[in-house]
This record gives structure tokens, sequence and C-alpha cells, in this order.
């Protein structure tokens, strides 16, 4: 078996161990187009990028079918690079971000979906808003003033170690903020959380979407 027909059997593994309700993010960065094609002519419709210009670039080479997520930290004046096409951004950090999405999007005539980038590792290295924050933004009449860019729920990163406790714990208190959040907020639907090496954890504990790379791609 070549490594391009591993792609698609990597992901209909993966698909079959995926509850319904559970949306599946294919991380395809740092990865070639062939690659993508591969996982695309195995049914895969969602995309995730890290960087704006490797997504630019791919997008242009690629079926216009596919939703493209934006799932790093985002430079602010790069989202115009984007805003025609991007489906969903997961790593949003600050208000003023959110203002320029929201500036852009319009520009195209569209609606972009947003979440919110939680603080959850004890890691220094991940960024990220506290839940000050997070409710800060939310109350904001600036940003529910927004008609072109609509915060769609919650996105985390676990610390990476292998306690299994330590995990189960920042994605338990993920969810649980994110549930607080929901009645309130009535388009919040998405909590995105759980990577290759703690997505069966992420959807124990609630994750609504899962972003692997590795798993389906192999290593980078
Ligand atoms: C790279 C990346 C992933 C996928 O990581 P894998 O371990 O390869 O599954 C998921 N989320 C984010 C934010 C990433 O940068």
């Amino acid at each position: 078996m070549n490594f391009k027909m591993s792609i698609a059997s990597n992901l209909q593994k993966v698909k079959s161990q995926l509850p319904k309700n559970v949306t599946l993010v294919a991380v395809s960065k740092t990865k070639p187009v062939a690659d993508i094609l591969e996982a695309y002519n195995a049914g895969q419709r969602i995309f995730g990028e890290n960087k704006i210009q490797e997504m630019v670039d791919k997008q242009a080479q690629l079926p216009s079918d596919i939703q493209w997520h934006m799932i790093g930290h985002l430079q602010r004046n790069k989202v115009k690079y984007m805003a025609s096409f991007v489906s969903m951004i997961h790593g949003v950090d600050s208000g003023k971000t959110l203002l320029e999405i929201n500036k852009q999007a319009n520009k195209h005539n569209r609606i972009i979906d947003c979440l919110l980038q939680v603080k959850i590792a004890e890691e220094e290295t991940k960024f990220g808003l506290s839940e000050d924050e997070v409710c800060h933004i939310l109350n904001d009449p600036k940003i529910q003033s927004m008609e072109n860019c609509r915060i769609v729920g919650l996105m985390g990163m676990a610390t990476f170690t292998d306690d299994t406790l330590q995990i189960e714990r920042e994605f338990e208190h993920l969810y649980q903020f994110y549930s607080s959040l929901q009645p309130k907020h009535p388009y919040f639907k998405t909590l995105s959380m759980g990577m290759s090496g703690d997505y069966k954890i992420a959807i124990n504990l609630g994750s609504t979407m899962v972003r692997l790379g590795s798993l389906i791609f192999g290593a980078r």
C-alpha cells in the first residue's frame, strides 16, 4: 500500500470512530496539495491550516467546495487575505481581531464563523483568553452588533502531556464554561477541542469538533 492510499484509509478509520455529532477538521498544515486532494477524494471537505499564506495558496489550487478553517494564531493585518473564502476561524483571542474579521467579511458580503480561543493549558506557551476576557468580549456592544462575524463557540488546547488526568481536567473545565455560556448565546454550537493525541478524551468530555493532523496525514 502506498502513502496516498494510507491517507484515505487513515481517514476512514478515524471517521468510523467519531460520533455523528462530532465534526472532523483534517489539519493539512505543511502537507502538499496532493495529500489534501487524496483526503478530498475520500470524501473529506473540511481542512484546517495554521498559516494564512499557506491556506490562501492551497485554496487557489483545490476544489471550491472545500471548507477552510484557520486554526492558527491570527495576525490581524492578514485577515483580509482569507476573508473571501475562509469558513471558520478557531484561534481568535481579541475583540480587535473580531472587529477586523467583521470588517473584512463585510467587504465580501459574507458571514465568517469564529471561535474564541480559551487558555486551558498550564503551559505558558499556549495562548488564549481567560474566562473573564471571554465574557468581556461577549458583553461588548460593539462585538454584539457585528453583522458579518458570528461567534459560534470556543476552542481550546490541552497541555501537551502524558498525564491523562490533567488533560481531562482541562477539557472538562472548558466544557463547563462552554455549557454555561450556551443558554445566553444562541449561535454557540461548536466546542473545538481535541487533536491526534487527545481527541478521544475530548470527545468523551463534550467536544463537537476535533482537529486531527498527524493521525490522518502522518507525522509532520
Ligand atoms: C497542528 C494543529 C492541530 C493538529 O495536530 P495533530 O497533533 O497533528 O493532530 C490541531 N490544532 C491546532 C491548533 C494545530 O496547530
